[in-house]
């Protein structure tokens, strides 16, 4: 039955969590949450809601007040969907790497983007942001320390895996990390209702800032005061900005890393396109990263095992990246082969 919704906005969350049948070992079960059945394709349109919610409910934010944040993609693609569902201008400040798509995306939804140095990285983009703030009055959602980031997953995502596991073992929760919304508002209650839950974190090789054991700087609103030095560039957009994020800081804090492993480049864009080959699951280069980390703790646990890991968005964000780089426009020799096996509607010969 299909259901019926006021706006789009209720059609946020509730993402199915789905059996992985080809590439499981055999004896554990293995799962994922397609956070892409999002109305604009990932984990951030959660976030934007509840970030939005929460400053209308607080007064924080009037009634078309312009609303601003630093953003490498999805965030910003789920404020603009949520700020042109409620009628306030949107702008968001994005570092020159992140993909082209996105900025597309952002401004197709009626926002600004305002692109910051690659050379200044995430620290920019937030130092660009405050500027703005500062210049214009605009409503920053600060999505890295804003609690109605982690809130809402704890209202909603944790709720909905408690839901589907309901009577039954869960024996593993794996997660990577953008802002750490995700870790910390579900691990918390997870820890509560599921204290032999094991929490499994995956962060990228290059920029394994939770297994560096050096804590991050912060100014004293929680904000980032200089760059984390273990941060390198990775290919894993959405993860692991150049600074341990205070929610992700707050998570590990409390202890809710169980195991942690860090993930090279290649290997999540692998697990990417086997997903997508081999099980049909459609989804972005962290995805890829977090079903690594699955594989990896599957391949360990014991038998009739339940695990579920956070797929975060869709791949259809990386049509530009390195992700879809061995993927050609024409066809290639086995292709041409099937073409030539009969006569008709042949491309002529180059
Ligand atoms: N993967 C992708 C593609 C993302 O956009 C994000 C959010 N930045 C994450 C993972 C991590 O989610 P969270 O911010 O809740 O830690």
């Amino acid at each position: 039955m299909a259901k019926r919704f006021e706006s789009i906005l209720g059609t946020v969350g509730n993402t199915p969590i789905v059996r992985i049948n080809r590439l499981a070992p055999k004896g554990v079960n293995l799962y994922v949450k397609m956070e892409a059945f999002n109305p604009l394709g990932s984990v951030k349109d959660r976030l934007a809601l509840a970030v939005i919610e929460a400053a209308e409910k607080s007064g924080e934010l009037k009634p078309g007040q312009t609303v601003i944040e630093a953003t490498s993609g999805n965030t910003g693609i789920g404020l603009a969907m949520v700020c042109a569902a409620k009628g306030y201008p949107c702008v968001l400040t994005m570092a020159e790497p992140f993909s082209v798509e996105r900025r597309k995306l952002m401004r197709f939804l009626g926002a600004k983007v305002v692109i910051t140095p690659a050379a200044e990285r995430a620290v920019g983009m937030l130092k660009k942001t405050q500027e703005l703030v500062d210049k214009h009055g605009w409503y920053w959602t600060r999505q890295f320390e804003n609690e109605a980031n982690p809130d809402y997953h704890s209202r909603t995502t944790a709720p909905e895996i408690l839901e589907a596991f309901k009577g039954e073992r869960l024996d593993y929760w794996v997660t990577g990390y953008g802002t750490g919304g995700t870790l910390k508002g579900v691990a918390r209650v997870l820890r509560k209702e599921r204290p032999e839950t094991k929490i499994v974190v995956c962060e990228p090789a290059d920029a394994a800032l939770l297994a560096s054991g050096i804590g991050q700087e912060r100014n004293p609103d929680g904000t980032p005061s200089k760059p984390h030095p273990s941060w390198k560039p990775h290919p894993m957009q959405g993860w692991t900005p150049d600074f341990i994020p205070k929610l992700t800081g707050d998570a590990a804090d409390m202890k809710y890393v169980d195991k942690l492993y860090s993930i090279p480049g290649p290997e999540a864009m692998r697990c990417s396109r086997e997903l997508a080959a081999k099980e049909g699951i459609f989804v972005g280069i962290t995805s890829g990263g977090t079903f690594a980390g699955a594989l990896k703790i599957a391949a360990e646990a014991e038998k009739g095992a339940n695990i579920v890991a956070m797929l975060p968005d869709t791949a259809e964000r990386y049509l530009s990246t390195p992700l879809f780089a061995d993927i050609p426009a024409d066809m290639n020799e086995a292709e041409l082969e099937i073409s030539r096996s009969t006569p008709g509607c042949q491309l002529a010969a180059t």
